[in-house]
């Protein structure tokens, strides 16, 4: 395991960060009452387990939100202005929503627009991000 990738792993949503790594989307689901948490939790809220499974979703989902970019602010490289900034609620769990770019900046964009992501990496400050790259489907 790379050092970058052992610093996001660290946290209660490590699993979804080993999760991209090996090229899904994994939430977090409670063993106890079956609850999908995101963000991840260390006890679940609803029943109190500390115990969870992490459950492989479809790559798919509806943009919740989104915004073009024009200008740069310092983020990474790949993301040149003009970009799509999505945050796409799950088809498996449509209230975990994932932050992530378009894949084409100049994308007729819509709310509630079906979209898929291919997980990838970015380089940033020296480090290599899992990022979702989302396309219309
Ligand atoms: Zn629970």
């Amino acid at each position: 395991m790379t050092a970058e990738i052992e610093a996001l792993t660290s946290g209660a949503d490590g699993p979804y960060f080993e999760g991209l790594k090996a090229g899904e989307i994994r939430v977090q689901k409670c063993a106890g009452c079956s609850e999908i948490h995101w963000p991840a939790v260390f006890r679940c809220p609803d029943c109190g387990s500390w115990e969870h499974v992490w459950q492989t979703v479809s790559p798919e989902g509806r943009i919740f939100s989104w915004t073009r970019t024009w200008h740069a602010f310092g983020g990474p490289a790949a993301h040149k202005p003009p970009f799509v900034s999505v945050v796409v609620s799950l088809l498996d769990a449509d209230h975990v929503r994932l932050i992530g770019t378009l894949d084409r900046p100049d994308a007729a964009v819509a709310i509630g627009a079906r979209v898929r992501a291919d997980i990838t990496e970015v380089d940033f400050l020296d480090r290599k991000i899992p990022t979702l790259i989302w396309s219309l489907v």
